[in-house]
């Protein structure tokens, strides 16, 4: 067997040592003679294995007692129409930032839901940065404010916590799509009313969904809102009113476990910040290679470049996959080229690129 570095933007690389446990247990899980997928979701196996991922979920994010943790379907473009259909309310207006690809699709499709305020945008700079809080126009009365903390495919992240007690907005909930970085740096949960995001980045397996909301939020769903995305319906039923993704929430619980191990999200986020350091380093120095991102947003988790002479990306390509890195083109509406390097990429996987680029260059510069 030989695996491959995996720059995938998702689903994505898993901890080596998850896949050989998962693997280990496949046909007999503790002693259960079953394997995990062929559980009862309502049996004590595996009700023990959904209440301990969350209860270490709950521990890493320093997850408060008043947010309840939600194991979903659907994906991170379902809850752009879960979090509507859920958090309008009786208000009319929802406000949203808008920093590239995917909170640009989330505000389209708001819009069968509420009306729409776009209370901050950087299309006009081609998404090269995140705005500024204080650049923020909210509406008099929105429901929330979305925000998409780390854009994937244009490589963009927030450098700041959306707080909006900054701009003396305290009441009005931050929603968050961390799809693509949650888990990877420290955050402060109690500044946002709902964080969610798919599982296939830095969780799991693609199909499960995660949804973090305060407890005052829920309750509020639209008649017309699916029972089974009711956020309500789904808390009270401790994610069990339909059958949940069992083997994916099993999987983000060995995940979970790893990261602990790796000593909890401030040990991980210290080696996010070396990997992106050592790539974006490199790209900088280059002459050959950039990233057209600003500095201060750039993404540590999906670091999009380009080769300046273009006409080499199809070589760029070949080559990397013959020596071992793959999934590194870009995505379509961008070009170029996008390693995504999320918690379960070693710094040994960035080193081998950064190895690649150096030597490509050289031959072809
Ligand atoms: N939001 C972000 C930030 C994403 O990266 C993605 C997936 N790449 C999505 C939303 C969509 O997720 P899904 O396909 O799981 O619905």
């Amino acid at each position: 067997m030989s695996r491959v570095w995996n720059f995938s933007a998702g689903p994505a690389a898993l901890p080596e040592e998850v896949l050989r446990q998962a693997a280990d247990e496949m046909l007999d899980w503790h002693g259960s003679g079953m394997g995990v997928m062929e559980m009862s979701h309502r049996g004590k196996e595996f009700t023990a294995i959904a209440a301990q991922a969350e209860a270490d979920l709950r521990e890493l994010l320093a997850v408060p007692a008043d947010y309840r943790i939600l194991f979903m379907q659907g994906g991170a473009i379902a809850e752009n129409a879960i979090i509507p259909m859920n958090l309008m309310g009786e208000k009319r207006v929802a406000d949203y930032v808008v920093t590239g690809s995917w909170s640009q699709k989330s505000q389209k499709e708001a819009r069968k839901y509420a009306e729409v305020n776009i209370a901050a945008s950087s299309e006009a700079g081609g998404f090269a940065s995140v705005p500024a809080m204080a650049e923020w126009k909210l509406s008099a009365d929105p429901a929330y404010v979305f925000t998409c903390t780390n854009e994937t495919i244009g490589g963009l992240e927030y450098p700041f916590e959306p707080d909006l007690a900054q701009i003396g907005r305290a009441e009005v909930p931050v929603v968050a799509d961390m799809s693509s970085h949650i888990l990877s740096r420290v955050i402060d949960v109690s500044k946002y009313g709902l964080i969610f995001g798919g599982a296939q980045k830095n969780i799991g397996p693609a199909g499960l969904t995660i949804v973090i909301v305060r407890e005052d939020l829920l309750g509020h769903a639209m008649p017309h809102c699916p029972t089974a995305f009711d956020f309500k319906t789904v808390a009270d039923n401790g994610s069990m009113y339909n059958t949940p993704p069992t083997y994916g929430i099993y999987i983000a619980g060995l995940v979970f476990q790893w990261l602990k191990r790796q000593g909890g999200v401030p040990a991980i986020e210290a080696q996010n910040v070396a990997k992106a350091k050592l790539l974006y380093d490199f790209l900088d120095a280059s002459d050959f290679y950039e990233n057209r991102i600003e500095r201060a947003c750039r993404s540590r988790m999906n670091v999009p470049f380009f080769l300046k002479d273009e006409a080499l990306n199809d070589a760029f390509l070949a080559e990397s996959k013959a020596a071992g890195l793959v999934q590194l083109k870009g995505h379509k509406s961008v070009g170029g080229m996008r390693a995504s390097i999320y918690n379960a990429m070693p710094i040994a996987g960035v080193a081998a690129l950064v190895d690649f680029l150096r030597d490509f260059a050289a031959r072809r510069g």
